[in-house]
């Protein structure tokens, strides 16, 4: 896919990752390729987004830098074959319940002994039995279902990158080995004077509890990011194609352009198309979160997935495939599931620093013990406590938790904005959104409905009929909302059109053109003003002070009469303004019409102030100019007139209508509704900020007051010992608590 720059981007699958120090490490080695201008990796939806420089970009060589890192690049996924994707998960979890199903009873059995040890003064059963079941236990456990822990810590002494596995495999490495030499190695355990303690139970169990814990998370996580899914499932597997007067079901990959499909009540519309033949209303629930069915008639334009609700109708296909609504908007949520928001950068950073810093710390802790330690223990407690102090800080310090924070909330962020027909380009346009001070909305089509009808005519030249009927011919070439209510009036009419020469469009003043042999203009008062012709401004003012708006026709010299139009104020556009005011929100409207309609407008709406009179490219200037006051300023606006605003904005929504969908310019596209989904957008951006936040706070202080606890800082004064299996399950039960409370986000009422 090419962008605008000219760089080339993909989206690559990539599996083998279990954590965000995995993604770290691949854009880490990535990063210093030349061929790589950016890469982003995200471990939840396991996809990486790389723009690439294609002279120098050699995807066989990439693939093979990230199989050395232990991961594998899914090239041939490239265009997602989401159904594959899917196998594969469910594949991966089976294998993890298959591996469970072992390691459950066995550490259950293992605990019955440890706890035993520890309550009962009648040791039972007698070592000789424990020892070599627990050594066969373990064994197992760390090289077949730990088998990726062991295999991120050898990366590890051969790359020195780290990740959290490789604190799990060091850790229970350490514990293994150690106890595997006492036990096999009697002699040395004497020569070295080593207490006969072994670390095979903790083994076990730390492993099964991390991987347990995994995959709960991998369950969990799967159910943040399950917009995506439902809306694949959206899509019909097959159509019923017209042809010859034949019906015939063909599959939906085999529906071509142009093909004629026939929709039955309660069927899905196939793909995008307009419809030829019949009515019905359409329920596009799913696709836009508009709950009532959407009346359409012939002509009128049907999205893809859509379902029908009671007429018959035919369906002539203008978009298939990936061109499709449908398949716009999921694309739209899988490359914003796998931006970064900038608050994930610390997170990172730290994650990143985390791995490494622990491994050092355990590593200082174990020294400690073995120095301080056996100067009062004695040498072989000493080595037992610090190698049991060790094991517990690889164990507990491991920072899935953090990593998890942030992008577990952006996934149930965008899915909750979804469910409410709203598209967010990106993780940081969700972030800032959330933050906006300044709401700066155009008029036509946002506050009010865009569908304008025509009030009244005011002749002053000549009459009534003849001002229809000049307007009327000239507007036939504006796509203008005004324009088309000028000329639906003249057609209610049975006005005849005359043919116009040397058609001039004014975006945001208005039109002109020959009819005749006679010029004509045709617009607002910026407009005739560069003629000579007198304006009735006073006739103008007492019009416009009752929110119409006057269209001026003039010819060279006179003003010849003046056509009143008037446009109503949205349904939910008052209330959604007062909630904007309630939370702490400025609303500016601006428009390109006359300054006292535009005000009445804004008075009626509640609007808080109004900048009138503007062109259309003096939006985007007002724009900069509000944004810099310092507040973070969003702009609401159609997307298509108003696009250069809304890429100006710090945010920009367009409010997008049926299946023209303004995802370029705009941050935010409403994909249906009104006014009232900004303050959705804006409620969602404000909880998935505060879940994060909550996140990261436990998080770090979980991290934090974890670790000196197993190092064992308190056992000296307090004889307080952070058990590894202990250690382990808080380490899991951290990370699930992160997601769950994200989870819980779903519920929330917006
Ligand atoms: P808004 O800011 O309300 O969306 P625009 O910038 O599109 O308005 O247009 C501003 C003003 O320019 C309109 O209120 C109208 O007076 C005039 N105008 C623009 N286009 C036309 C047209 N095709 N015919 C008549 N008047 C027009
Ligand atoms: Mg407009």
């Amino acid at each position: 896919m090419n962008n605008k720059n000219g760089n080339n981007k993909i989206t690559i699958g990539v599996s083998g990752m279990h954590c965000a120090s995995c993604a770290k490490i691949i854009e880490n080695k990535l990063n210093k390729e030349d061929s790589i201008k950016e890469i982003s990796v995200n471990p939840l939806t396991e996809q990486a987004e790389i723009s690439y420089n294609p002279e120098t970009f050699n995807q066989e060589d990439i693939s093979k830098k990230v199989k050395d890192l232990g991961y594998s690049l899914n090239i041939s996924k490239e265009n997602n074959d989401l159904d594959e994707i899917k196998d594969q998960k469910e594949k991966e979890l089976k294998d993890q319940r298959i591996k469970l199903s072992f390691a459950i009873p066995v550490t259950v059995i293992i605990l019955f002994f440890v706890f035993w040890n520890i309550f009962s003064s009648q040791p039972l059963p007698s070592d000789n039995i424990f020892t070599p079941f627990a050594f066969i236990a373990a064994s197992i456990t760390l090289f077949w279902i730990g088998f990726r822990f062991i295999k991120a810590a050898i990366r590890f002494f051969r790359t020195g990158q780290a990740n959290m596995d490789t604190l799990i495999g060091v850790g229970t490495g350490t514990a293994y080995f150690y106890s595997a030499i006492i036990l096999f190695f009697p002699q040395l355990r004497e020569t070295l004077n080593l207490k006969e303690m072994y670390f095979f139970d903790v083994t076990v169990v730390v492993v099964t509890l991390v991987f347990l814990g995994k995959y709960l998370e991998n369950k969990a996580k799967a159910k943040t990011s399950e917009v995506i899914e439902k809306l694949i499932n959206l899509q019909t597997k097959t159509a019923i194609v017209e042809k010859d007067g034949k019906e015939k079901e063909v599959l939906i990959n085999e529906l071509k352009l142009n093909d004629v499909v026939i929709v039955k009540p309660g069927m899905k519309v196939p793909a995008d198309g307009a419809i030829v033949f019949g009515q019905s209303a359409l329920d596009e629930s799913l696709l836009t979160g508009e709950s009532i069915p959407v009346d359409k008639k012939k002509g009128d334009e049907v999205i893809g997935s859509t379902i029908n609700s009671y007429g018959l109708i035919k369906v002539k296909i203008n978009k298939v495939g990936k061109d499709t609504v449908l398949s716009n908007i999921i694309k739209a949520i899988e490359r914003a599931q796998n931006s970064k928001a900038p608050i994930q950068k610390l997170a990172d950073q730290v994650a990143g620093v985390f791995v490494p810093i622990v491994l050092a710390l355990a590593v200082i802790t174990l020294a400690t013990w073995l120095i301080l330690g056996s100067m009062y223990l004695g040498w072989p407690l000493a080595v037992s406590l610090g190698i049991t102090c060790f094991v517990s800080i690889l164990a507990i310090a491991c920072p899935c938790a953090l990593g998890l924070a942030t992008p577990t909330g952006i996934m149930v962020g965008l899915g909750l904005a979804s469910k409410n027909g709203l598209l967010i380009k990106n993780a940081s346009s969700l972030e800032k959104f959330g933050k906006t001070k300044v709401i700066v909305l155009d008029k036509t089509g946002t506050i009010t409905t865009g569908q304008p009808d025509v009030d009244d005519i005011v002749s002053i030249q000549i009459s009534k009929e003849e001002i229809l009927r000049i307007s009327a011919s000239l507007e036939k070439g504006s796509e203008h909302p005004l324009a088309q209510a000028i000329v639906k009036m003249a057609k209610e009419k049975n006005t005849k059109i005359n043919q116009v020469m040397s058609f001039k469009d004014f975006p945001g003043r208005g039109v002109s053109g020959k009819i005749n042999g006679n010029k004509y203009w045709l617009g607002n008062a910026s407009l005739i003003n560069e003629l000579k012709a007198p304006l009735p401004e006073e006739q103008l003012k007492k019009l416009a002070a009752q929110g119409k708006t006057p269209v001026i026709l003039s010819d060279e010299k006179n003003v010849l009469g003046i056509i009143t139009i008037s446009d109503q104020i949205k349904e939910s556009a008052k209330e959604a303004i007062a909630q904007l005011h309630k939370m702490g929100i400025k609303t500016i409207m601006l428009s390109g019409d006359h300054k006292k309609t535009a005000e009445h407008i804004a008075k009626e709406a509640g609007i808080y102030k109004v900048i009138a009179e503007v062109s259309p490219t003096e939006k985007a200037e007002v724009v900069r100019k509000i944004k810099g006051q310092g507040k973070i300023t969003a702009m609401v606006g159609d997307g298509v007139n108003d696009a250069v605003a809304l890429v100006e904005a710090d945010v920009g929504i367009a409010m997008a209508n049926g299946s023209d969908i303004a995802i370029e310019s705009a941050d935010i596209t409403v994909l249906h509704g009104e006014l009232d989904k900004i303050v959705k957008a804006l409620k969602i951006s404000k909880l998935t900020m505060k879940k994060i936040k909550q996140n990261l706070f436990w998080a770090f202080f979980y991290n934090i007051i974890a670790i000196p606890v197993a190092a064992g800082v308190f056992y000296p004064n307090f004889g307080l010992l952070l058990s590894p299996i202990i250690a382990a399950g808080a380490m899991s039960f951290s990370s699930l608590s992160i997601v769950f409370n994200t989870l819980l986000m779903k519920r929330a009422k917006i």
